[in-house]
C-alpha cells in the first residue's frame, strides 16, 4: 500500500537509512504550500557590494571566469568575516578532555552572478552551470593544501537562513583542516551500510525513488530529484548523480549542464510553490583521502555525492536543538506530488 494511501492524521516516526535519524512526521498540523507563511521579512537591505563595478567595495578575488569582453561573470573573493582563516598556522593542542586546534581553513564567497540578482532560480541554467565549474576548479585548487581534509559549499538565501541583508545571489565555500561532523556521521553510515551489502545506499536509494515514483520529483539526463524519505524540512529535496560518484568535483564537464538544468528547475519550484521562501543548500561530498587513506577504504564504492536543498518554512525549535530529534508538518509524498506538478 502506498505511504499516501495510509497517511492519517497520526504522527510517524520515520528513520533516515543513512545516518539513522529518526524524524517525526507530523501531519497533524498538516501544512500544504500556501499554508506556510513567506518570511521573507528582513531589514533593510545595504549597498550592494558583489554587483560589476563595486569591485572596489570587496577583498581582491581569488578566482573567476570572464566573458569575450574581459568582463567577469562569476567571481570568488575571500569572506570578510572569515569563520576560518588562511594563513593561521595549523596547531594542535590537548587540555584534558578538551581539543583545540588554530583556526586554518578557507572560507570564500562565489559570486554568481555580475547582475543584482537575488535567487539563483532566476539565473539561466547557462549561468548556474557556469556557478558550478567555477566551485569544482575551486576544489582542484584547494586539494593541493595539504592541510585541507574538507571542502564544504552551501547556499544561505533569504534573510532567516543566513543570507544576509545584502540580495545579490552567491554562495560560499568553506575549507576545513577536519572532517565536518554532519558529513561524517554520512560517511560512517554509508560505510556501515556497503559492509554489510556490499552496495553504495545511495544507489540503492536512487533504485528504490525510481521504482515507487512517490517521492521522485524529477528524473532527467543521468540525474534525480526527490524529497527524501525522512525529510528534516517540508518540501526539503535532494538531487543525486545516477551515475555512482563519490567526489563532486570529478564530474565531467559535460554533465555540468545537465545538472544545471535539474537545479534550477527544482529551485524554480520551490520558488514559485511556496512564494519565493528562504532556503539552504549544500554539496556533499566525499573528503579528500588524507592523511589516513586506508581509513576510509571502500569510500569511492560506499559513498556518493549529492545536494541538499532545504526550504525554510519552519523554525527549528528547542525540541529539535536537544533531541536531534526533528518534526516535519508535511507528508514527504504529498510534497513531492506538489512540487512535480508546480
Ligand atoms: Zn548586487
Ligand atoms: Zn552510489
Ligand atoms: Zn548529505
Amino acid at each position: 500500500m502506498s505511504l499516501l494511501k495510509r497517511r492519517g492524521k497520526m504522527p510517524e516516526l520515520r528513520k533516515d537509512p543513512i545516518i539513522g535519524r529518526w524524524i517525526i512526521i507530523s501531519t497533524e498540523r498538516a501544512k500544504r504550500p500556501h499554508d506556510f507563511k513567506s518570511t521573507h521579512t528582513s531589514p533593510p537591505e545595504k549597498e550592494c557590494p558583489f554587483c560589476r563595478g563595486k569591485e572596489n567595495m570587496t577583498p581582491q578575488e581569488v578566482y573567476s571566469i570572464k566573458n569575450e569582453k574581459g568582463e567577469w561573470v562569476v567571481r570568488i573573493i575571500p569572506s570578510k568575516n572569515p569563520f576560518l582563516e588562511v594563513n593561521t598556522e595549523l596547531w594542535k593542542k590537548g587540555k584534558g578532555p578538551y581539543d583545540l586546534m588554530g583556526g586554518g581553513g578557507i572560507h570564500e564567497v562565489v559570486v554568481e552572478t555580475p547582475y543584482h540578482i537575488a535567487n539563483m532560480a532566476d539565473l539561466e541554467a547557462e549561468d548556474i552551470r557556469k556557478v558550478f565549474f567555477v566551485y569544482c576548479q575551486r576544489f582542484k585548487e584547494i586539494e593541493k593544501n595539504p592541510s585541507i581534509k574538507y571542502v564544504l559549499i552551501f547556499k544561505n538565501y533569504g534573510w532567516s537562513a543566513g543570507g544576509g541583508r545584502v540580495k545579490h545571489s552567491r554562495s560560499q565555500i568553506i575549507a576545513t583542516p577536519v572532517n565536518l561532523k554532519r558529513v561524517k556521521e554520512e560517511l560512517e553510515g554509508a560505510k556501515f551500510y556497503y559492509n554489510y551489502h556490499e552496495r553504495c545506499i545511495f544507489c540503492d536509494i536512487i533504485r528504490q525513488e525510481l521504482t515507487s515514483k512517490e517521492r521522485l520529483v524529477l528524473d532527467e539526463d543521468g540525474f534525480i530529484a526527490f524529497v527524501p524519505f525522512a525529510s528534516r524540512f517540508p518540501f526539503e529535496v535532494w538531487i543525486l548523480p545516477k551515475d555512482h560518484s563519490c567526489d563532486f568535483y570529478k564530474i565531467e564537464e559535460e554533465k555540468l549542464f545537465f545538472l544545471s538544468q535539474v537545479i534550477k528547475k527544482i529551485l524554480f519550484k520551490i520558488k514559485s510553490l511556496l512564494k519565493d521562501p528562504p532556503y539552504n543548500y549544500v554539496i556533499h561530498t566525499a573528503p579528500f583521502r588524507r592523511p589516513h587513506p586506508h581509513y576510509w577504504s571502500t569510500i569511492e564504492e560506499d559513498f556518493h555525492w549529492h545536494i541538499e536543498i532545504t526550504p525554510r518554512l519552519t523554525e527549528v525549535a528547542g525540541f529539535e536543538w536537544g533531541s536531534g530529534f526533528y518534526i516535519c508538518p508535511t507528508l514527504p509524498e504529498e510534497a513531492a506530488r506538489y512540487l512535480r506538478e508546480a
